[in-house]
């Protein structure tokens, strides 16, 4: 038992030791992926249910690393988020994509409003807001075609200081988004207080809407609630025909996912230009 007990305490320091190095690693690699250009937005599309259009793209980052390929934003967003890193590349996204939809725009007539996320953490940093001004006047793309997404767990964490930061967004004349709806625990009064525009669905209550009565009657019932406040509901992680059909059913607005369109890059989605 002796030997088993220090085998065990040995086999969890190196777990331990591999697990913070490998961290430590890779947020060394991203601050080099930040100046080597290797961090890219890819762009997915949003459809709209009553007329099929695309009416919007959302914009997620993507990792290329140059010897492990593509690195997930579910792994290294929450790693910058530690530290000042998703501040930086948080701007950066925000300067490529209006750019990069600026410039659509304008050559190819592409009427389309774009997504941007906005992390826990750069609701906090001052700099958002004259960062987000900054991307907007240096690239002519009008507010009203910029949506910034907000989880609903970040606006619920400190809801006077985000309540603060979104009034100013919106005095900017950009949209707003809560993202991930359903996941929080959020109230109609929080929803009307916050002054938002679009509500976002999770994934996870779509994935089981085609077979199950339960996640029906959520999705129904936090459709009917946007409704109530004049809010556009989005379904994301929509991924089969049948949920598609039902949404549209429900009177869901917008809807998202891999059925419909895989976040591409901008390339890929609206051809060379
Ligand atoms: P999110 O904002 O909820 O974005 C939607 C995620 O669902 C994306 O994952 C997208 O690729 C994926 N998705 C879209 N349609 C489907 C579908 O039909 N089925 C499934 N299974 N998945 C679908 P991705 O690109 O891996 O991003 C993960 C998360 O990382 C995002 O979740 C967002 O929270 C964060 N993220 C991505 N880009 C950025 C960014 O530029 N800034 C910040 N702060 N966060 C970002
Ligand atoms: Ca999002
Ligand atoms: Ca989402
Ligand atoms: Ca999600």
């Amino acid at each position: 038992a002796k030997t088993l007990g220090r085998g065990r305490h040995h086999f969890f320091d190196v777990g331990l030791r591999e697990r913070m190095q490998r961290r430590l690693r890779m947020e060394q690699d991203l601050r080099d992926a930040v100046h080597d250009g290797q961090l890219w937005p890819a762009y997915q599309p949003v459809v709209d249910l009553k007329t099929g259009e695309m009416v919007a793209v959302e914009a997620l980052l993507r990792w290329t690393h140059p010897r492990h390929g593509a690195i997930s934003p579910a792994e290294f967003i929450p790693l910058a988020e530690e530290s000042d890193l998703i501040n930086v590349i948080g701007k950066e996204m925000l300067r490529a994509t209006t750019r990069e939809l600026a410039s659509r725009r304008a050559n190819q007539g592409l009427d389309l409003t774009l997504k941007v996320n906005i992390s826990t953490r750069q609701l906090d940093d001052p700099h958002l807001v004259p960062a987000v001004q900054d991307a907007l006047t240096s690239t002519g793309l009008p507010p009203s075609a910029l949506c910034l997404e907000v989880t609903e767990s970040a606006l619920m964490r400190d809801q006077e200081a985000a309540g603060e930061v979104l009034a100013a967004l919106r005095s900017l004349g950009v949209l707003l988004a809560i993202d991930d709806f359903g996941t929080g625990y959020s109230s109609l009064a929080q929803l009307r207080r916050l002054t938002l525009d679009t509500l976002k669905i999770d994934r996870s209550f779509i994935t089981g809407i085609a077979e199950s009565r339960d996640a029906e009657a959520i999705v129904t019932s936090i459709i009917a609630m946007a409704h109530a406040v004049d809010l556009t509901v989005i379904a994301e992680g929509v991924e089969t025909a049948e949920q598609l059909d039902l949404l549209r059913k429900l009177d869901c607005d917008q809807a998202q996912g891999y059925h419909l369109g895989r976040p591409v890059s901008a390339a890929e989605l609206f051809g060379t230009q």
